[in-house]
């Protein structure tokens, strides 16, 4: 059953070569609905790459007890998030999801027993996204979780097993945020469309470098590369799907940047394209 499905997914659509790998900030979820350049990048995405047969997104919004991968038909719209205006709350994504990959990712995926999730559905890491990338909702989509067990490398080398999705036409795209600090942010400047605090600045730019340089090592031991980044990755949630996007990486493989900007001082937007 499952060389069918990939047979399927590779004769079905129109792109027979390999997808490129996102890793988008999504930043605040009112990027869901708002007109600004980081949805205006999104948008344009949508019409300058292949078009996916499917779509997986590794969601810092999703964090579990092993890893888990949605298995549902019809996956539901989360809203997970709180005091944001009642429009945002009225969006759905009502794209389809796909079994079919869900099973796919569990039997290609060695270093996980992943789990097949019937209850979660697609939350804003993943929808505020893709809904501007992809608004026809068209394109079936599955959510991957972070297993908050595993240390950076064990996600990194997780992730790596996921490449031969790249050939099927699955888009795969990490969401979070490289440098995302809630409880540093600038509330006196949320609303100006760049504005980032030096270490911050500072922190990107190490990112970008060693992103830039193939410094995959020192990416996965990020904890080591002193106060700054330390600052700017308290927690792993936001920064784990970077790496996830890394480790699909082939070596020749162009990568470049864009939404390359901080805002609210301690949250960057930047955000890459592999491929
Ligand atoms: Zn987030």
């Amino acid at each position: 059953m499952n060389n069918d499905i990939i047979k399927n997914l590779i004769t079905s659509g129109e792109s027979t070569g390999m997808m490129p790998v996102l890793f988008v900030g999504h930043g605040s979820p009112m990027n869901a609905i708002e007109d600004n350049e980081f949805v205006l990048s999104w948008k344009e995405l949508g019409k300058s790459i292949p078009r996916p047969k499917a779509i997986l997104c590794i969601s810092a919004h999703w964090e579990t007890t092993g890893t888990q991968v949605t298995a549902m038909q019809r996956p539901a719209t989360i809203h997970d998030f709180g005091g944001f205006p009642p429009e945002l709350y009225n969006v759905q994504y009502p794209a389809p999801g796909s079994p079919e990959l869900a099973y796919e990712v569990k039997r290609i995926v060695n270093s996980a027993n992943i789990k097949l999730d019937e209850n979660w559905g697609l939350d804003h890491g993943a929808w505020s996204v893709i809904r501007n990338i992809y608004p026809g909702a068209d394109i079936p989509v599955i959510e991957m979780s972070l297993d908050w067990h595993l240390t950076p490398r064990s996600h990194y080398n997780l992730a790596k097993e996921l490449a031969p999705l790249r050939k099927s036409g699955v888009l795969i795209i990490g969401s979070g945020n490289i440098v995302h600090n809630l409880r540093m942010i600038a509330w006196d400047h949320v609303n100006e469309p760049d504005y980032g605090f030096d270490w911050a600045l500072r922190a990107n730019e190490m990112f970008k470098n060693l992103i830039s340089n193939n410094n995959h090592k020192d990416l996965i031991n990020y904890s080591g590369l002193g106060k700054e980044v330390q600052m700017a990755v308290p927690t792993p949630d936001h920064y784990l799907p970077l790496l996830y996007s890394l480790a699909l990486k082939e070596e020749n493989e162009n990568i470049s940047f864009f939404n390359d900007k901080t805002v609210m001082g301690s949250l960057s937007m930047t955000s890459i394209m592999i491929g």
